[in-house]
C-alpha cells in the first residue's frame, strides 16, 4: 500500500516536471520569436526630486506585447529569459529603446538636458565580457550622452561576485553612466565592498516601504539605509511609495528620490510625452 502510494507520488511528481519543462521550452520558444517580432516594449515610470517636486528620471521598464495574451509583466518572463540567457538580447532591446526615446524626447525640446533613463540589468549581462562594448554602441547609435543614462542591478546579483562587479562598476564610471543600486536592503552587501564601490545611489526595496505603518512606524531600516547612503556620500531613492503617509517619513529622513505608484504607474512613451510637457 505506502510503496504503491509512494510510486504514484513519484509519478505525479515526474508528470509535472515533465509538464514544466515543456512549458519552460515553449516560453523560450516563443520568447525568441517575440525578440524577432519587437514584441517588448518599454513602459517608463518618473523619478521625483523631492525636493523640487519634479520629475528627475524615469525608470525603463519592460512588458511583452503578446499577439494573442496581450501585455504580459515581467515577472511571467524574466526568469526564464535569465535561465535561457535570451536575457540579454531583451536588456539590449529595451536599453536601445529607451536612449533612443530619451533622445527623441530631448530633440522635442521635452526633456532637460540633466534628464536620465534608468535601465535594469541582469546579473549574467552585466558579467558579460561585452557589456561595455554593447552600451558603447547604443549609446553611439542613439546619439544620447553616458550621462543620461544610469544602470540599475540588484544589490544580490553584486554580492554574487562583487570583485568583478567593482572593476565594471569602475569602468562604467569612466563613462560617465551612474550605477543604482536596486532592492536594496535584502542583499545581505558587504559594507567593505560597498564603500569602495563608485555607486550614486541605493536604491531602498520597496518591502520597507510597505512596511511603514499609518502612524509612520517601522522606518528602522529606511533610518539606517539613509544613514549608510549619507555616510557614503551616495543618494537615495524610495521605490514603491504608495500612499502619503509612507511618503511622510520617507521625506523627513531626506532621502532624494521618490518612485511610487503615489506619483504615477509606468507609462506608454505617448503618456509621458504628455507628462514631460504638462507635468504629472
Ligand atoms: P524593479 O527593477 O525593482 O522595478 C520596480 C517594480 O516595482 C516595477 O515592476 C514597478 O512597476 C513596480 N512598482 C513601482 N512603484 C510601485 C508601487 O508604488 N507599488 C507597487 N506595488 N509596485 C510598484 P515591474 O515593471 O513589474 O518589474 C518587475 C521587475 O522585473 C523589476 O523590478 C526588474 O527586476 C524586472 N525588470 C523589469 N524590466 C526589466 C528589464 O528590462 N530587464 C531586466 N533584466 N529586468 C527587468
Ligand atoms: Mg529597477
Ligand atoms: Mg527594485
Ligand atoms: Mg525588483
Amino acid at each position: 500500500q505506502a510503496k504503491a502510494k509512494g510510486k504514484a507520488c513519484y509519478q505525479m511528481f515526474d508528470s509535472t516536471m515533465h509538464h514544466r519543462a515543456l512549458t519552460n521550452l515553449q516560453l523560450e520558444i516563443d520568447l525568441r520569436k517575440a525578440l524577432e517580432r519587437n514584441e517588448f516594449v518599454v513602459y517608463y515610470q518618473p523619478i521625483i526630486s523631492l525636493m523640487t517636486n519634479q520629475i528627475v528620471g524615469f525608470e525603463a521598464l519592460v512588458r511583452w506585447l503578446h499577439p494573442q495574451e496581450g501585455l504580459i509583466p515581467p515577472i511571467k518572463f524574466i526568469p526564464i529569459a535569465e535561465e535561457t540567457g535570451l536575457i540579454m538580447a531583451i536588456d539590449l532591446c529595451v536599453m536601445r529603446q529607451a536612449c533612443l526615446q530619451l533622445r527623441n524626447w530631448q530633440k522635442e525640446g521635452l526633456a532637460d538636458k540633466s534628464l536620465t533613463i534608468s535601465v535594469n540589468l541582469s546579473v549574467k549581462h552585466f558579467v558579460s565580457f561585452n557589456l561595455l562594448q554593447q552600451i558603447d554602441t547604443i549609446l553611439a547609435e542613439t546619439g544620447l550622452d553616458g550621462q543620461n543614462l544610469k544602470l540599475e542591478i540588484t544589490e544580490s546579483d553584486i554580492m554574487k561576485n562583487p570583485e568583478f562587479a567593482s572593476q565594471i562598476i569602475v569602468q562604467l564610471k569612466n563613462q560617465q553612466i551612474q550605477f543604482i543600486v536596486d532592492d536594496f536592503g535584502t542583499g545581505y552587501s558587504s559594507l567593505s565592498y560597498l564603500h569602495r564601490l563608485p555607486i550614486d545611489t541605493l536604491k531602498i526595496d520597496r518591502s520597507f516601504i510597505m512596511r511603514i505603518g499609518n502612524k509612520g512606524e517601522n522606518i528602522g531600516i529606511i533610518q539606517a539605509i539613509m544613514a549608510l547612503a549619507n555616510s557614503l556620500g551616495m543618494n537615495a531613492i524610495a521605490e514603491g511609495v504608495e500612499t502619503l503617509e509612507q511618503l511622510e517619513p520617507i521625506k523627513r529622513l531626506n532621502c532624494q528620490f521618490c518612485q511610487g505608484f503615489l506619483f504615477s504607474r509606468p507609462l506608454e512613451a505617448e503618456a509621458v510625452r504628455k507628462v514631460l510637457a504638462t507635468g504629472l
